[in-house]
């Protein structure tokens, strides 16, 4: 893959977001650069923001595709909501393997972590879209790619969400294929409360490729 020309590369700096688009046919990195940071990512159709990504549908519609059956919160595809039911992007190389199909933190989360004035991922999001001209309140959707996130559900049989430090060290990284034109949106995860971070917010690193 070195050959591939890098089109763009930043850096998300600490409980930061930024808003970027991905042309259909490239793909982009979500990198690791200090570790055990999660990055929480929304994804509109570039030109139907209405469109948006459904991180627990694409969990039900994963388990049932043949190629991984069974693997509902180890998603690879990635699905607009119900009407259109698209495959907005794909995820090609997670070596970790670590995400969470579910809500990114929001001011309820952070004050139900006793932090009612905490920066949360919804903060970052409103911001990321100012340079979009558009209202987070718009087109919310509570529905999210946490990268790196190491969560688990039920593992004792009781139901439980278990919200484990990230595994994820500097250099690892996930990689996403566009399969239309994508608005992403990404959050550097601000909680510093729960063990998500590790206990401290870090910076993230992006790299868009040609397809
Ligand atoms: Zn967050």
């Amino acid at each position: 893959m070195k050959d591939r020309e890098i089109l763009d590369e930043f850096i998300m700096p600490k409980c930061t977001g930024k808003a970027f688009l991905v042309k259909e046919g490239q793909s982009f990195r979500v990198i690791q650069i200090e570790g055990k940071q999660v990055a929480s990512l929304i994804f509109f159709n570039a030109h139907n923001y209405k469109e948006q990504f459904m991180a627990e549908f694409s969990g039900g519609l994963n388990y049932f595709h043949p190629e991984q059956p069974g693997s509902h919160y180890r998603a690879t595809k990635l699905y607009s909501k119900v009407p259109y039911e698209n495959e907005m992007l794909s995820l090609t190389d997670n070596k970790i393997g670590d995400h969470f199909l579910g809500p990114p933190c929001t001011k309820a989360i952070m004050e139900a972590l006793g932090e009612p004035d905490h920066r949360s991922c919804s903060d970052n999001f409103t911001d990321a879209l100012k340079e979009f001209d558009i209202d987070l309140k718009d087109i919310y959707s509570p529905s999210a790619f946490n990268a790196f996130a190491n969560i688990y559900i039920d593992t004792d049989g009781d139901g439980r969400l278990n919200i484990r430090p990230p595994r994820s060290e500097m250099g690892d990284y996930l990689e996403f294929t566009a399969h239309m034109d994508v608005l992403v949106v990404a959050s550097a995860c601000p909680d510093d409360v729960s063990p998500i971070n590790d206990y401290e917010c870090k910076a993230i690193k992006f790299e868009i490729f040609e397809g």
